[in-house]
């Protein structure tokens, strides 16, 4: 990992880097932890690495980190000598400009007198984006958790269950295999399945009823994103059947044109001229996908009209969903990992309106 960051500071001039982004020291280091307001920071120069933490956080990160000394500080010293102490005097420093604060970069401007800044979080994400076959197990497995998880809590969903209820259903079930959640679980269902981002609230869910459950389970920080939209009890009527047919459509067409080499805006299109042909081009009001990884969105992002070349190891969500208020939504979600001719899906729940077929 230091090794290619090396390269950027080889190509770029920085003589360091100072990594704040407790994702990115993750993938990094290894040591995932939450420092909350007090300081962690990777200051990494060409020849070491050295991670400085709360001391709190000592212990667990001598056991995980790979390729830095540790340096704990304690509360009621400056954390900021640690980080001087690593860092020298660079003349140009990297730092993550869309996590490092303005009131950080004045404290280090104030032993960095003259430092310029350079951008280093673009390359990093940049590098997540690709993912190492170790990556793409931990996301294979946290994919086939949640594949488990979704299919038995809607083939169990009853009338009279709160939303609310479903999403701890879910929940316990991730917990019970052993993982934590992505991000929140959300469970919508009637006409609130037309907001696309609803957190579960106390509706409970009645006899045809749109259903739809976005979840996901973490193996060892990887997320799975899955969603799925269900009618419970009765048949679909058949405007629930013709919209989610459609959403499948755009979903098959879409997952036909990932490959390596293509765009994120041609991926994206793909599902979108579908619907569009549809005369539902308008209710289709989000991205196509998202990448996944450490964080449940990253690089690179599916949206119209995005010119990043998709390569393989890159793994995303394709998520094609119409959305008309005071009716419903549809959504439906896969991962898939990007491949030289193709790609394969990570995700493989049963697609169908019915409960039961899935
Ligand atoms: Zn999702
Ligand atoms: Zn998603």
């Amino acid at each position: 990992m230091f090794g290619r960051l090396a390269g950027w500071m080889e190509a770029t001039g920085a003589d360091a880097a100072l990594v704040t982004h407790p994702v990115s020291i993750a993938y990094l280091t290894g040591f995932r932890a939450e420092p909350h307001e007090r300081l962690m920071a990777l200051a990494v120069r060409p020849d070491r690495a050295v991670l400085v933490v709360p001391w709190l956080e000592e212990e667990a990160a001598c056991a995980a980190v790979r390729g830095a000394e540790v340096r704990a500080w304690r509360d009621g010293e400056d954390p900021w000598a640690a980080v001087e102490a690593a860092l020298g005097r660079p003349r140009r420093l990297g730092v993550e400009k869309a996590h490092l604060t303005l009131a950080s970069w004045e404290r280090l401007r104030e032993f960095l007198v003259g430092a310029e800044p350079v951008d280093v979080g673009a390359e990093i994400r940049r590098l997540r984006a690709r993912k190492t076959p170790e990556e793409i197990a931990r996301l294979e497995r946290a994919a086939g958790l949640t594949d488990e998880v979704v299919g038995r809590v809607l083939r169990e969903l009853e009338p009279g269950r709160t939303e609310l209820e479903v999403a701890a259903a879910l929940d316990l079930a991730v917990a019970a295999g052993g993982a934590t959640t992505s991000f929140e679980t959300l469970v919508q269902s009637g006409e609130n399945t037309a907001r696309p981002h609803q957190p579960p609230g106390g509706r409970r869910l009645r006899s045809g009823d749109l259903v739809l459950v976005d979840a996901g389970a973490a193996w060892e920080g990887y997320r799975a994103d899955l969603t799925r939209t269900v009618v419970l009890g009765e048949p679909p009527d058949a405007r629930q059947r013709e919209l989610h047919r459609l959403v499948l459509e755009a979903h098959d067409a879409a997952v036909a044109a990932v490959r390596a080499g293509v765009t994120s805006g041609q991926v994206d299109e793909a599902a979108r001229s579908v619907l569009r042909g549809a005369g539902l081009g308008e209710r289709f009001i989000h991205r196509l996908g998202h990448g996944l990884g450490l964080e449940a969105h990253e690089a690179p992002s599916l949206d119209p009209g995005g010119g990043t070349v998709l390569e393989a190891g890159m793994v995303v969500t394709v998520e094609p969903g119409v959305y008309v208020p005071g009716w419903g939504g549809i959504r439906i979600e896969d991962d898939v990992v990007v491949e030289p001719n193709g790609c394969r899906m990570l995700t493989r729940t049963g697609r169908a309106l019915r409960p039961a077929e899935l």
